[in-house]
């Protein structure tokens, strides 16, 4: 099955006793028993619902992966994937992950004494010195927020393998259409479902895709003992929303090639980011483990004021946080979702006062350029 067909028949599709197309919504708890212990698979919804049980085989069809997992938010997902673990276990991540993956691992999960370290994966040699007797496993984020920085999969997890360890990769950016990580070698492939898989800015929910019985049947254990589970009515949401992610990632495709070329243009407009450059960091490394490059764009307009000033005037750009969306977003990283971080060690990683990210959406490309030619003036 080819990659856009399998988003409409993969996993489980619709209804055998009704033959309704689309999957029911169970919107139910609890199952009756025809003697203790004889079910017709599912006693609890905690432990196993129809409508979730569909989108996990969905999702797991998807990456290529043993078995699926929905959870409450990509968070809900992260934690999960962490409590795994245990106290004393080394975890080495990328150093610019998602601004809550680094709150979760440094403020919550240091309390539980699971060590970390922030590593730049996209250089081998970091990742290899940073391995402990106590790692367990390497989280990685690729293409990265919001510098779109890339992580050569196949070369993390081959190095993982060798010691032992789990390649964890979160795959938000790409989505399971344009990247598949368990392909090139990882263990655990997850997703942050709010964006490009729900992709209408209508539900919040995360997915997990391991490649192993064992790995399944410990996240198993952890979604049902912590019972951060996605519940019937998003579930289907996602449904719904995935059957159309190929139609929609090929168009914020095309539309993003346009409007980093109309940005190449613009000479108040420096420093972009970008994948699909031949000038991007990391540009060959990801044409060899992805499909296409996403909707996402860095880049910068000069000053705080010149992106406050684009940020009144634009009318079809939503400033948001999130992405992923059939609707453009755009936000100002340093204001925004990195204001934590000290000016200093922004300046470092190159997020400066100007940087701004935009999600490009489905509006027609015409439409967004003009609005940015007129917000810029
Ligand atoms: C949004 C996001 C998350 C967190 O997901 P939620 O659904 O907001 O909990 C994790 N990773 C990445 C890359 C994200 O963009």
């Amino acid at each position: 099955m080819r990659r856009k067909t399998k988003l409409i028949h993969g996993g489980i599709t619709g209804d055998e006793q009704t033959g309704a197309v689309s999957v029911p919504i169970y919107q139910v708890s609890t199952y009756k028993q025809d003697g203790v212990g004889q079910h017709k698979g599912y006693e609890y919804s905690r432990t196993g619902n129809p409508t979730r049980h569909a989108l996990e085989e969905l999702i797991k069809d998807l990456e290529g992966g043993y078995a699926g997992f929905a959870f409450g938010s990509g968070m809900a997902a992260i934690t999960s994937i962490m409590m795994m673990y245990k106290s004393g276990d080394h975890i080495i991540l990328t150093d610019d992950v998602y601004g809550g993956t680094y709150r979760l691992m440094a403020n919550v999960l240091d309390r539980f004494n699971l060590d970390v370290t922030f590593v730049d994966t996209s250089d081998l040699d970091q990742v290899k010195a940073a391995v402990q007797p106590n790692t367990k496993a390497i989280y990685v984020e690729t293409p990265t927020n919001p510098l779109l920085k890339i992580t050569n999969i196949a070369e993390v997890s081959a190095f993982a393998k060798e010691k032992g360890l789990h390649t964890i990769v979160d795959n938000t950016f790409s989505t399971p259409y344009w990247q598949n990580p368990i392909e090139h070698g990882a263990d655990l492939v997850l997703h942050s479902a709010t964006k490009y898989l729900g992709g209408h800015s209508d539900v919040v929910a995360g997915l997990v895709v391991v490649n192993s019985e064992e790995l399944a049947k410990d996240l198993h254990f952890v979604q049902n003992s912590s019972g951060a589970i996605l519940g019937p009515q998003d579930s289907w949401l996602l449904m719904r929303g995935i059957k159309t992610l190929g139609v929609r990632m090929e168009e914020i495709e095309a539309n993003t090639k346009e409007f980093v070329r109309f940005l190449e243009e613009h000479e108040e407009v420096s420093s972009i980011y970008y994948p699909g450059l031949e000038r991007h960091v990391g540009h060959d490394v990801h044409n060899k483990q992805a499909h296409g490059y996403g909707g996402m764009v860095s880049f910068d307009v000069g000053s705080k004021e010149n992106a406050e000033k684009l940020l009144e005037n634009l009318r079809y750009f939503t400033l948001a946080e999130s992405l992923g969306a059939v609707e453009s977003l755009i936000s100002v990283p340093a204001m925004m979702t990195h204001a934590s971080i000290p000016k200093e060690r922004r300046a470092e990683l190159g997020i400066t006062d100007g940087l701004v990210r935009v999600s490009i959406g489905l509006e027609d490309i015409e439409d967004l350029k003009e609005d940015f030619v007129l917000a810029l003036r």
